[in-house]
């Protein structure tokens, strides 16, 4: 056993010397481990794994963006700036100089999962949830009808989003009643001055300013006793200046109001209590609860016009059944919101029905349920798109500790693999390329009057990449063509 790596080198959260990252202490008596995808999920993985003094590794951390913190870079609410305080926490995983952070560099396109097992002595897999759910109606492929994750990767100022107009939208619906559901209600229901604070794009900002919506819905298929966003989330929404808010009287009918747990009692009272308050003056938007109901189908000419409706019953066995009852509402805008769902990885087993890499406690499971020597998930990949971005934290420590467990015991691959990468043709962006991307955030913030003010064009964030580092080379194809979509 070789003696324990030195780290903290560098302050990525702008409290120390910068530095480039792309050469770490390179010990050849260090085990190297590749995690793929630099999200919440990934950085807690690499905070697990150079915490231990004991254990000498170094940690490349590969994601197919220019810039990490996946989800909480871009699936946070840009007006939740209280989780700023998770992301320098995070930042903080790129101190240690035994992390090297490699940028654009997606698996399956620049990489293999053959080419990573070569190189380093375990691979991590926490790519996250990229695709979402569909409701299976007809008219869900009409315009405008979307998800909510592309939503929020427009808001989010992600490079791979679609520009959303909200012109001539006077109604929205969002269907499903979970936190993502709530996220995007209050963007649209908030008054825009009030977003001059958040870091989103600019082009955002004039877009939501431009809005014209009067009526947000949210749309679930089962009681508020069944709704799955938190309380906090809940009231924050129901707290916008200028909201009203209306919840049909029957929602509560049934719920029985000594059994609920605390979260799901205090969702319900919060729903009560905005429900029977008086509309403010003037009112700025109308939101609707709409509890037991699902969407049967989506009505356009050109684009969606109205959503149908059934409602909906619990049935014996506790399904959700329909009663027969139809409505139909106005929406000019509908976004499912109904969860995420990962993609499977070329190479990687995947469980197509759970939608994630099957594994036990983190350890990558082949099709007949053996553990794979050396591969590693975690994050949402490996659990499902559930839990808050903390939730990701004790997720990673188990994964890690069996990671560590498991290591033979001398490191198999001595060699630094990025030389191998780039005559492969791979040119990894780095964590000083990021920092450029970053301080051209803040400068354009400061120019605009703003804290920060997001880049999200991907021939921006490849400029500032290339003249930021002789390294930094965009990958295959012009800055301007971005890569396939998928979001960590
Ligand atoms: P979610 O919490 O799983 O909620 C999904 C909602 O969609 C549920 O109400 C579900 O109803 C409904 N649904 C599912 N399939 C449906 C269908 N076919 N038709 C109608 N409704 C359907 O998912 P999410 O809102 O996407 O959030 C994902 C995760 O991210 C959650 O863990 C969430 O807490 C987290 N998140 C947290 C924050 C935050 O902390 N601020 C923000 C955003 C996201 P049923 O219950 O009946 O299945």
């Amino acid at each position: 056993m070789v003696e324990a790596v030195p780290s903290g080198n560098a302050g990525p959260s702008g409290n120390a010397a910068p530095h480039r990252n792309a050469a770490p202490s390179q010990d050849s008596a260090c085990y190297r481990i590749a995690i793929v995808g630099a999200g919440p999920a990934g950085l807690f993985a690499a905070q697990h794994l150079v915490s231990r003094p004991d254990v000498p590794v170094l940690v490349d951390l590969f994601d197919r963006l220019p810039t990490p913190f996946g989800l909480l870079r871009y699936g946070v609410a840009p007006d939740h700036t209280s989780i700023r305080s998770v992301a320098r926490a995070l930042a903080r995983t790129f101190d240690s100089d035994r992390v090297r952070f490699l940028g654009t560099v997606e698996l399956g396109r620049d990489i293999t999962r053959r080419d990573l097992l070569g190189a380093y002595d375990a691979v991590v897999y926490a790519v996250g949830a990229s695709d979402d759910l569909m409701l299976r109606v007809p008219g869900e492929d009409l315009p405008g009808s979307g998800s909510a994750r592309q939503f929020v990767a427009w808001y989010g100022g992600h490079p791979d989003a679609e520009p959303q107009s909200l012109r001539g939208v006077h109604s929205v619906a969002c269907v499903g009643v979970g936190n993502v559901a709530v996220d995007v209600a209050r963007i649209l229901a908030k008054d825009p001055a009030t977003l001059a604070g958040t870091d989103m794009p600019e082009a955002v900002l004039a877009e939501l300013a431009r809005s014209e919506v009067t009526d947000i819905w949210i749309i679930g298929r089962r009681g508020p006793q069944f709704a799955s966003y938190t309380t906090k989330e809940l009231r924050e929404l129901l707290a916008t200046p200028g909201l009203a808010v209306s919840v049909e009287a029957d929602a509560f009918e049934g719920i029985d109001s000594t059994s609920p747990d605390r979260r799901t009692a205090a969702n319900i009272e919060a729903l009560r209590e905005a429900a029977g308050r008086a509309d403010p003056a003037p009112v700025r938007r109308r939101l609707h609860f709409l509890f037991w109901h699902r969407p049967i189908a989506l009505h356009g000419t050109e684009r969606v016009e109205a959503l149908e409706l059934a409602r909906t019953a619990l049935g014996p066995d506790g399904a959700v059944v329909a009663t027969g009852q139809v409505r139909t509402i106005p929406a000019d805008l509908v976004l499912r919101s109904i969860g995420y769902r990962s993609t499977r990885l070329p190479g990687v087993p995947f469980d197509e029905e759970r939608g994630v890499v099957p594994n036990r406690e983190g350890r990558v499971l082949d099709g007949a349920g053996r553990v794979l020597s050396g591969e590693y998930v975690t994050g949402w990949i490996k659990r499902g798109p559930i839990g808050v971005i903390g939730t990701n934290k004790s997720d990673a420590a188990e994964t890690v500790g069996h990671l560590l467990e498991d290591l033979p015991p001398l490191p198999r691959h001595p060699e630094d693999p990025l030389p191998g990468l780039r005559l492969q043709g791979v040119h990894p962006t780095t964590y000083d390329d990021w920092l450029a991307i970053d301080a051209a955030e803040l400068a354009r913030g400061e120019a605009l009057g703003r804290a920060r003010v997001k880049i999200s064009a991907w021939s921006d964030l490849m400029r500032l990449c290339r003249d930021g580092g002789p390294d930094a080379v965009p990958p295959g194809g012009t800055p301007d063509s971005p890569p396939p979509q998928t979001l960590y």
